[in-house]
């Protein structure tokens, strides 16, 4: 048995990380070794009982496992169609599904004997579920960060610090998320021998797509259990937010083999689908290569990636998760997108109805789920995966509302 136990819905990627013509090792000679390093220790640990049962125990007592399925009784008579349930990632500790990835590679890292972690964080959740692992497993901890993030996250920049994180402000590019994992692979070729990289999305180059998919699938073989003790079915909808993919191909993952079970991730639409005002890939992004792996990018004409903007941070990035490119071209997977007028009129709504504060992640699904809800007949039902919470949104919302706190 391994992390990526029970049911195999697919052998991809195959040994060089190609998901079709997505994904590969696009990166400097200097980080050749430490990948395939790394591939070989996961490899290894994966089929490993010793840290199979140790992630699980950690998973339970630190993160918070399993999470609950959720009936959103409201939501569901407000719509007047499909049944709609939350797969409840929010409930987890340090308020996002990051947590699982975060531990998964922290475990991993120590099994290579790498004392020393890096990672880079855009919102600055990423940056939080490492800063809490490496605490917990006292390891030396440096995250990137773009300065304008920092200044925008303020408040989870002082969280990390709390749990003892080197934060480091990257002033170089548009000083955000892109910038920062620039930064954070620098860092890896000049101190690969004592450090693990925690690559906090579904992108990069092969094993992380692969590996941080893995850690996630707990969420769907979660979610399929759950749901077949209750309803005594399969859903018939799944829907996730998409930033570089991670929450939505953990949850879909156990569900690829189901062709009955529709799978939709939504992206981040912005102000619409005008350039430099969305970060939807799939709408207006092309073929290239970022930071590691060939997918769907937003970029100009000249190969230059074009600036993205989404009201949620955690989705406001160029590049999509190989694997999310290759199941949109066979067809498995449909993919939309949620503007930001749209989330914040849901955000408020859930809130309101089901006393649940929603990420403004997490609101993308919640926008495409509703709508799906009032198409779908009272026979039907859908899960929404819902990624993360909004406290950390609130400061955010109160100033797009015009509240002053
Ligand atoms: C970071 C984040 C996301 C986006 O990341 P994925 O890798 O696409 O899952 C979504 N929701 C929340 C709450 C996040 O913090």
């Amino acid at each position: 048995m391994s992390v990526a136990s029970k049911t195999a819905p697919t052998q991809l990627p195959d040994a060089a990380g190609h998901f079709g013509p997505y994904g590969g090792v696009y990166v400097p000679e200097t980080l050749m070794t430490a990948l395939s390093d790394l591939t070989a220790a996961y490899t290894a640990a994966s089929k490993d009982p010793a840290f199979i049962s140790e992630l699980r125990h950690h998973l339970k007592e630190f993160a918070g496992r399993p999470t609950e399925l959720y009936f959103a009784g409201r939501l569901t008579e407000h719509c007047g169609g499909a049944k709609i349930y939350f797969k409840r990632e929010d409930l987890l500790h340090t308020g996002a599904h990051k947590i699982n990835n975060a531990l998964g590679q922290a475990i991993l890292a120590q099994r290579m004997g790498k004392k020393r972690i890096i990672a880079e964080t855009g919102a600055g959740q990423h940056g939080v579920a490492t800063a809490a692992v490496c605490a917990k497993f006292g390891l030396d901890c440096t995250v990137y960060m773009g300065a304008v993030d920092m200044e925008r996250q303020a408040l989870n920049v002082f969280r990390m610090r709390l749990m003892g994180a080197k934060v480091v402000p990257v002033e170089a590019g548009q000083k955000t998320l892109k910038d920062a994992v620039n930064e954070a692979m620098r860092d890896w070729v000049t101190n690969v021998r004592s450090t693990h990289y925690i690559l906090g999305s579904a992108l990069g180059a092969h094993p992380y797509p692969m590996m941080v998919r893995d850690f996630h699938r707990v969420i769907g073989q979660e979610l399929k259990e759950q749901i077949l003790a209750r309803e005594k079915r399969l859903p018939d909808e799944i829907i996730a937010c998409v930033g570089g993919g991670s929450n939505a191909i953990g949850v879909f993952f156990d569900f690829l083999n189901d062709p009955a079970v529709k799978l939709i991730g939504v992206e981040a639409g912005g102000h619409g689908i005008k350039r430099g005002e969305h970060a939807a890939r799939f709408e207006g992004g092309k073929l290239g290569v970022l930071q590691g792996s060939k997918t769907y990018i937003l970029q100009n004409p000249d190969g230059q990636i074009e600036l993205t903007h989404s009201v949620s941070a955690g989705l406001d990035y160029a590049a999509i998760g190989p694997e999310h490119a290759y199941y949109r071209d066979q067809g498995r997977i449909d993919y939309a997108y949620a503007t930001d007028d749209e989330v914040m009129d849901a955000f408020q709504l859930c809130s309101r109805m089901e006393g649940i504060i929603p990420a403004l992640e997490s609101t993308h699904a919640l926008v495409h789920g509703l709508k799906r809800a009032k198409a779908l007949g009272k026979d039907k039902m859908i899960v929404v995966n819902l990624s993360g919470r909004g406290d950390k949104d609130v400061n955010q919302v109160a100033k797009i509302l015009g509240v002053k706190l």
